[in-house]
Formats: structure tokens, sequence, C-alpha cells
């Protein structure tokens, strides 16, 4: 089956287009910069990599440029035709309290993922645009929303909630969501599957997605018990340019003293922070560490502050499941960042986790490899994360069960 994968984000639409049969990349691609100038789109398959720059004022017009460039052989297009896609799986961020998992697309569904836009301002109204530009220029292929929210909604209400009046998450849906969740699961499964093969314990993992954006999550028995992340993404540890956890009494004092709105603060909290505002810096972390290799005290401490954070909620999540069997690394950090991976994992020999500083070092990029010595009680794997191919993977299946 070839599945369209997209993922829609506020001003971006990325896409793969996936054989399922073989779970092979046909063409991978991404639109930049919508409604912003300088719009353009990039594709590359295997005749090749291609860019086009046009004005592109919304995900609509941005959808018909990406289906022109799938069929058309100048930009590299592998289709011959439009009706060979089979289905479309589209990554949306919010399942609100309305769906458990990846679901068809339907006039019923719809409405409901317009119901949820006040949870996900930015990326919902992006999501939805793309599935009606499916429903209209590919009447007939089934579309299928995988949710960045789903894999959480297994969390406990002890987990889940906050400690607000009930009323009020009644009335609002104000509760902790977690986001991530295709990569969640992909990484869990995949530690699960790799421990099982070794005949080793596998029913309590943390998983840490530590990217740009970074989330810990708590997986027992294939679940998600906790994550890091809450009702939005801003919750958890700092990040490029999210502060994470925070007093929310911080909000208040900002407006008062800095004259700002609420609305100004989370944009604060959200962009400029982390990182990017503690050390004045970059919001990438691997320019923060060569400034902190030369010295920068507010470089260091940036990084330190994030390193120490994903400890704290490593040993967390192990009390929270009485244990720990598997810490899982990925994202681009966690996948490339050896000296941050280091600072994360050592001084955690007490819960039975030894890393091999070699291993660490010397980790190959693309598979699944292990950090931890030989005699470590608790396996470190780093597992490249692929959202893709679970939006992918999920659409067939819904597909074929319909
Ligand atoms: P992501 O959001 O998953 O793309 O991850 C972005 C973060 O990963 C940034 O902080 C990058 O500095 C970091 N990163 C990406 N590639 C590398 C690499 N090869 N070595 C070290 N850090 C990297």
């Amino acid at each position: 089956m070839k599945v369209l994968v997209l993922n829609a984000g506020s001003s971006s639409l990325k896409y793969q287009l996936i054989e399922t049969d073989d779970e092979k990349v046909l063409v991978k691609g991404g639109i930049e910069r919508i409604g912003i100038e300088g719009s353009n789109l990039t594709q590359k398959s295997e005749k090749g990599e291609y860019k086009v720059e046009k004005p592109l004022a919304d995900h609509t017009e941005s959808f018909d440029l990406l289906i022109g460039c799938l069929t058309s052989p100048a930009f590299g297009g592998v289709l011959k035709d439009i009706s060979e896609i089979d289905a479309i799986g589209h990554r949306v961020l919010h399942t609100g309290t309305d769906f458990k998992g990846s679901v068809l697309v339907t006039d019923g569904n719809l409405a409901i993922l317009e119901k949820n836009i006040p949870l996900g301002p930015l990326h919902m109204p992006a999501n939805i645009a793309c599935i009606k530009s499916c429903m209209k220029v590919l009447p007939g292929v089934p579309n299928v929303a995988v949710f960045d929210t789903a894999f959480h909604t297994t969390m406990p209400d002890k987990a889940a909630m906050y400690a607000i009046p009930y009323e009020d998450y009644e009335r609002y849906k104000i509760k902790r969501y977690g986001f991530h969740g295709t990569s969640h699961k992909f990484v869990s499964e995949e530690a699960v599957g790799y421990l099982r093969s070794k005949g080793l314990p596998w029913d309590k993992i943390v998983t840490c997605h530590l990217g740009n954006g970074s989330s810990i999550t708590a997986v027992k028995d294939g679940k998600c018990v906790d994550t890091s992340m809450g009702m939005t993404p801003l919750e958890g540890v700092p990040m490029g340019t999210r502060s994470g956890d925070i007093d929310a009494s911080v909000v208040e004092m900002l407006c008062d003293r800095k004259g700002m709105t609420p609305a100004e603060v989370t944009q604060y909290l959200n962009k400029k922070s982390g990182f990017l505002g503690v050390s004045g810096v970059s919001s990438d972390s691997r320019n923060v560490l060569a400034e902190a290799e030369k010295g920068n005290y507010r470089a260091r401490l940036a990084l330190d502050m994030f390193t120490y954070r994903v400890k704290k909620y490593i040993g967390a999540y192990a009390a929270a499941m009485g244990g720990l069997d598997c810490i899982v690394l990925t994202g681009g950090i966690g996948e490339n960042s050896a000296p941050l991976r280091k600072d994360i994992l050592e001084g955690l020999e007490f819960l039975g986790v030894v890393v091999d500083a070699e291993r660490n070092e010397k980790c190959p990029r693309g598979r699944i490899f292990e950090l931890n010595t030989d005699g470590s009680r608790v396996k470190i794997l780093v597992i490249p994360t692929n959202e893709e191919l679970v939006i992918a993977r999920e659409t067939r299946d819904i597909v074929k069960k319909a």
C-alpha cells in the first residue's frame, strides 16, 4: 500500500510517500515558510533532489503544489498519477478527550477535530486544512488521523490531572495530554522487541525524546503511565526555546514587572527561554556546547539545567514504575550528542544504570545501539526515531480494518 504521510506545522508541511509492504520511503519532502515570503518546497527521491520556490498563501495551496511535484518527473516525482496513492496518514496534534488512538477521518470525526482547535490553536487549523485539501483533491482516498497525544491516553488520572478545581477540568478539559506520542510509541516498541529477543526484562522503560523539543515518558508493560509534557508542549524539561516546568506565579510577575500580557508571557516561555534564553547563544545544543567548551558560564548552565532535569525525570519515573529495566534515548540530541548523554546518564549507578564511556563516544548512527556496560543491570539503548513510519503503519492498519 502506498501511504502519503503529511505532517503539517503552523507554517510548514513535511511529507513522505511510503510503500508499506517493504516500508520503503519513495519520496521525502518539505514545504517551508507557508504564508511567509520565501516559501519553497524541497523533494528527494531516487531520481534526485529538487527545489521549487513559489509564493504559497496557505496549506491548501501548499498541498496542491506537493501533489503536482509527486507526479512530476521534472521534480523527481515517482507517481504516474495521483490515483496510485492508496491512503493518507495525517499527523494531528490533539486527541482532546475524544479519541484513544488513530481514527479514519469521517465528517463526524472532522467536526470533533474542529471542536478541539482551542487545544492546539497553532497546529490544529493546519492539520484540518490539509485533511480538507486531501478530501477535495483525492476524493475516495481514505484519510487517517494519527495523534501526537494518543500514546499518552493510557496515563492514569493521578498522573494526567492538574490539582486545580475539578470543575475546570470538566468545563475546559484542562489536563496533561503529553506530546511526541508517535516517537515514544515507536522507540518503546522497538525497545520491547529488542529486549524480548534477548530474554531480558522489558516492562519498565523510560523513553527520552531529546531534540529541539524534549519529553520523557514512563512506559510500563508497553503503555504510557506518565510523560513530562502537559496540556501543551511547554511543560517538562528545558528545551531549545521552551522553559519547561516553571512556577505559574512567574507569569503574573512578568506581567507586572515587564508590562507583558499573559499571551506575551506564553510566547516568551515558548520561544525565548530554554537553551536560547539561559545561554543567550542559541537554541541549538551544538552551538551552546561549543560555547560552553570555551568557558561560557551561561552556556554551561543551560546544558547543566537540561541534563540535570532529564536525570531527575528518569529517577522520578523509575520511582513511579517501581523499578527500571531500560532507558531509551532518541531525537537529535539523544541520537547524536555523546557529551549530553554522558551528563544525563552518569550518577544513576544507584539505579543499576552504568554507561560505557567508549560505547557512548562511538555510538553509530541509524541503528539500535547499547550504551551500557556488560554488567549494567539496566539497558541503555539509543534508538533512531521514525514518526513517519508509525503514521504509515497506523494508516495501513486502520484502512485495512475499515
Ligand atoms: P531534533 O529536534 O530532533 O531535530 O533535534 C535538534 C537538536 O539535536 C539540536 O539541539 C541539535 O543541536 C541536536 N543535534 C542534531 N544533530 C546533532 C549532531 N549530529 N550532534 C549533536 N547534536 C545534534
